[in-house]
This record gives C-alpha cells, sequence and structure tokens, in this order.
C-alpha cells in the first residue's frame, strides 16, 4: 500500500462522487446529466468551475449558493468524501490490479442508487443495466468468456432467492416487502460477489437497517424506509473484508 496512490484514489473518488451526485439525483427524473450544466436549483445559477471543486468549494461557500445564498444539501459534500473514501478503502484492499477496477466500478453503483434510493425510492432500470454490462465485460475482459457465464449463473440464483425472499415477505406481512429495484440490484451482487456472499449482503444490510428503521419508524410510522442503501452497505463490507466462504467455516474450526 503506498500513501500518494491513496491519497490520489480518495480525491479521484471525490470528484467521481460529485458526477454521482449528479446521476443519483437527476437520473430516476429522467434529466439529462450533461444538461443543464450544474445549477443552484433555486436561483438557477450555473456554477463555474471553482464551485465545482468536490467538498472544499462547500467548505469555502460555507455551505451556501454564492448568487442566492440558499444553502446547499449537505448530502453532496458527504457522497463526494463517502466516494473518496471508498475509492481509497478499495485501493487499500485489492491493491493496483485489475480486481479493482470491477471494485470501484460495483462501488460507483452503489453510491449512484443510494443517493437515488434515499431521494425518490427508485433504483432505475438503466443505471442497472449500465452497470451490470460494464462489470460483465470487465469480467470478460480479464477473466475470460467462462467467468463471464459463471457471473451471470451466480447474478441469476441471487435474483431468484431475492426473489422468493419478497414474495414470502409479502405473505408474511400482507403487503409490498421491497422493491423490484431491490431483487434486480441482487443479480449484480451475485455477479460481484458470487452467490453465497451476495445472499450473506442481504443480512448483513438487514442488521445495519434494523436498529436504524426502529428508530425512523417510531418517528414517522407512515415512513417508508428504501432497503437499497442498507444492502449496498452490505455488499460495500463484504466486498472491501474480502470475506468469502472459505473465512467464515474457518471461523469454525476454532
Ligand atoms: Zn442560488
Amino acid at each position: 500500500m503506498n500513501i500518494t496512490i491513496s491519497i490520489i484514489m480518495f480525491i479521484l473518488g471525490t470528484i467521481f462522487g460529485s458526477f454521482y451526485n449528479v446521476i443519483g439525483y437527476r437520473i430516476p427524473k429522467e434529466e439529462s446529466i450533461v444538461f443543464p450544466p450544474s445549477h443552484c436549483p433555486n436561483c438557477n445559477h450555473r456554477l463555474k468551475s471553482y464551485e465545482l471543486i468536490p467538498v472544499l468549494s462547500y467548505l469555502f461557500q460555507k455551505g451556501k449558493c454564492r448568487s442566492c445564498q440558499q444553502k446547499i444539501s449537505l448530502f453532496y459534500p458527504i457522497f463526494e468524501l463517502l466516494t473518496g473514501t471508498l475509492f481509497m478503502l478499495a485501493y487499500m484492499s485489492f491493491g493496483l490490479n485489475s480486481n479493482l477496477i470491477i471494485a470501484l466500478t460495483f462501488i460507483s453503483l452503489l453510491i449512484i442508487i443510494t443517493i437515488s434510493d434515499y431521494n425518490y425510492m427508485i433504483i432505475p432500470d438503466n443505471v442497472l443495466i449500465f452497470f451490470g454490462i460494464i462489470i460483465l465485460l470487465e469480467i470478460g475482459i480479464i477473466y475470460g468468456p467462462s467467468k463471464v457465464l459463471i457471473s451471470i449463473l451466480n447474478g441469476t440464483l441471487s435474483f431468484i432467492f431475492m426473489f422468493t425472499l419478497k414474495k414470502l415477505g409479502d405473505f408474511i406481512f400482507k403487503k409490498e416487502s421491497m422493491g423490484g429495484g431491490d431483487i434486480k440490484l441482487l443479480f449484480i451482487f451475485g455477479m460481484v460477489l458470487s452467490f453465497p456472499i451476495a445472499i450473506l449482503s442481504i443480512f448483513v444490510g438487514s442488521l445495519i437497517g434494523l436498529p436504524l428503521s426502529l428508530i425512523l419508524v417510531r418517528k414517522n410510522s407512515d415512513h417508508i424506509i428504501p432497503f437499497g442503501p442498507f444492502l449496498a452497505a452490505g455488499a460495500i463490507i463484504l466486498l472491501l473484508t474480502k470475506i468469502d466462504l472459505t473465512t467464515i467455516i474457518s471461523f469454525y474450526n476454532f
């Protein structure tokens, strides 16, 4: 692990994170991600290049639009910092090799769907399809076509498991237990993490989500909590810790 590369990865992550904010906010509204250029949603003031520096612009402007003084959501710099941190951690975990490319693509998808699911309760199909294809291409180029088939098989199994879980949940709770986006997302989890780890990520995500959901539900009983961000958190933890089945089995040997 190299400190300079770690810092570069962090800065690169904040720049990508800034772009993912735009994608996560605009795609669910079916807006273009390039036009109109970044602007203040309150006064339409078009952001200059020095107002687009991740995190720093927010700090220099004290969290306000330079034109109309409207407060800028803290959400933007938080997700820039989060993407930067995850890019750096991915480098620390995988090193500079081809697996890092797949890990960064996967993290990018998870950041975007977290932003969009949190704000609009939507995991857009076109985002899933786009990243699904990119990841399969990367796997194909790095590992060859047979690994692509194995990935698709892992994805299908994970999808079927999640679909069954949803049907079971709908039956038990007598209402929609999770969204279609969550089920489709599991296809990509399976592709990247393998079937057993994808399933494990549902449980890790639920463990993180359960206490938070209970607090939120108590505050506002008809508030529906999106599951996508928790699934994403579970998947990222398993990705970065590189926990695999042999690790889990070895726990039992002690
Ligand atoms: Zn403004």
